[in-house]
């Protein structure tokens, strides 16, 4: 089959979903027994997204081959239970800097160098370059930013000449728009969305469906309107109310004909009727009332809860699936040091330790996995979550006041945490970390064992530093378990401590491979003992 290429754009603002959209029609179209390739495309101008603050784009997902990559890649990852690969994200700076350094390198032999057609061939090269990769049989790319974006003109350009490339036939525009209220009249206004689809239009690009996003219900005259004035079909005004299940969306297009549509429109032959039944369960399971268990996480990026965007969903999938409603009391680490925060701490069930950079807030970690161990309170810690619990538990259970990372104390008379050794020479903030899928050997017996059911593990890691072995014996000695260990048996990668209801922690981020139908075991095990010990009260 010829590959089909799904594109989205963004009208009127940006943060409405299209992300979630776009990952929720590549389920649909699984369903339908295609193939399915994502890629998003990052018109900003970093190069590496691995370095850039969570204040402004939220987490960075780690991918199995390391990539650092933008939220929406777990989005995708999520709904259509794939894995993805560094391909499947790219940014306006890894572009230029691909056709800069090839002009330095001479390769146009002087030739003047410009937007179109080098930068544009390049961006063409990589969307083309995912078929290829994949093989896939429909490939979704999601342009990142809103139409109308200086910076994201030649991505919808290059993606334009794609279009003729590929033959008209097998692209499909989808535009993701919003409509907004006027508050005194409670009127859905859609004059915004006909400005973006002229942007659109002035480029040379017709959406071939618009997807309508309101926090109210849309009416079927406004979106006939639409059709009307920014010329779609009228099946393919596709309103999109805001639902308060994030998993419903798949179950809104469904029902709103959107899979068919696609697939008549794309000339495909769908293989199977598509299975929402699960779906629809587990929406069914969100909407029922269930008793709350309160998980406490502590981080140093509260304020932007997309800072912690897959914890967030890994804490969501492990209670639905543990039959409990969870709520997550968002404490900053710095405060719990300024006394403050405490009382967040005191009502949770369990707390969670999440990753993290940098010294702001870090004895705040500490002081929270002292408190989890002391009172026995449930404890999930992942990457830097498990190395504030090494660090307390070497200061308060083995006696070694100074003990630390020598990430935030460089002259600690203890490093517990410290830097791998290969490592050491690296003064470059970028592309220095341990990124990706790796090994990890389960302790049997272990409650990490246990969760998971299994001997060995892959997960995904995102740090520099490491537990120090010149300290394993001694832990072990004070009732500490290196429950996952690397292959070699050089790196920890959880550990747990004995004498405790549940506290667990691993050097890598499970909450990347999380899925709503798949919870993950550590996330499972600890929402099971938050659960126990709610029980308990
Ligand atoms: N800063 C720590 C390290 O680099 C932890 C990283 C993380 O939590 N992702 O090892």
């Amino acid at each position: 089959m010829t590959t089909k290429y799904l594109f989205y754009t963004g009208g009127v603002v940006s943060s409405v979903g299209k992300g979630v959209t776009a990952a929720a029609t590549g389920l649909l179209l699984k369903e339908r027994g295609f193939k399915v390739a994502v890629q998003k495309l990052d018109p900003y101008i970093n190069v590496d997204p691995g370095t850039m603050s969570p204040y402004q784009h939220g987490e960075v997902y780690v991918l199995d081959d390391g990539a650092e990559t933008d939220l929406d890649l777990g989005h995708y990852e999520r709904f259509i239970d794939i894995r993805l690969s560094r391909s499947s994200n790219f940014t306006s700076g890894q572009v230029y800097a691909e056709i800069i350094s090839k002009e330095r390198r001479g390769d146009f032999l002087g030739g003047t160098i410009q937007v179109i057609p080098h930068i544009t061939n390049e961006i063409k090269r990589r969307v083309a370059g995912i078929a290829k990769e994949t093989n896939a049989d429909v490939v979704i790319v999601e342009v990142g930013g809103t139409v109308g974006d200086i910076e994201s003109q030649p991505f919808l350009e290059a993606l334009r000449q794609l279009r003729n490339e590929v033959g008209r036939e097998n692209v499909f525009f989808i535009h993701v728009t919003w409509l907004p209220q006027i508050g005194a009249t409670g009127e859905i206004k859609t004059k915004p969305t006909q400005h973006s689809v002229a942007a659109l239009r002035s480029i040379g690009i017709s959406p071939n469906m618009i997807i309508a996003r309101a926090d109210q219900r849309i009416d079927k005259e406004l979106c006939d309107k639409i059709a009307l004035f920014c010329d779609v079909e009228k099946e393919a005004v596709v309103p999109m109310t805001t639902s308060d299940v994030l998993y419903e969306v798949p179950l809104l297009l469904e029902k709103a004909g959107v899979g068919d549509y696609l697939v008549q429109k794309l000339g495909m032959k769908a293989t199977r009727q598509p299975d929402m039944k699960p779906w629809e369960k587990l929406v069914e399971r969100v909407r029922k009332p269930k008793p709350t268990v309160k998980v406490a996480l502590v981080g140093k990026y509260v304020e932007l809860q997309d800072a912690y965007m897959s914890v967030r969903e890994a804490l969501k999938h492990a209670a639905l699936h543990n039959d409990v409603e969870v709520e997550i009391g968002w404490v900053h680490s710095a405060d719990l040091e300024k006394d403050k925060g405490w009382d967040i701490i005191q009502q949770s069930d369990a707390i969670l330790v999440p990753g993290g950079f940098g010294s702001r807030g870090i004895e705040g970690k500490v002081m929270a996995a002292r408190y989890a161990r002391e009172k026995k309170v449930p404890y999930l810690g992942l990457c830097l979550g498990m190395q504030v619990m090494c660090i307390d538990f070497a200061r308060g259970v083995l006696n070694h006041e100074d003990a630390n990372s020598s990430e935030f104390d460089r002259s600690t008379e203890y490093p517990v945490i410290d830097l791998m050794t290969d490592q050491r020479s690296i003064t470059d903030m970028g592309g220095t970390m341990r990124l990706g899928l790796y090994p990890c050997e389960l302790q049997e017996g272990s409650k990490a064992a246990e969760a998971y059911g299994e001997k060995r593990v892959e997960e995904r890691h995102r740090h520099r530093f490491e537990f120090n072995n010149a300290y394993k014996k001694d832990f072990e000695q004070g009732g500490m378990v290196f429950s996952g260990m690397s292959p070699d048996g050089k790196l920890v990668e959880i550990a747990e401590i004995k004498d405790h209801p549940f506290m667990v922690a691993s050097q890598f981020h499970p909450e990347f491979l999380s899925r709503p139908m798949k919870p993950h075991p550590l996330f499972s095990g600890f929402i099971k003992a938050a659960k126990e010990k709610n029980g308990k009260k």
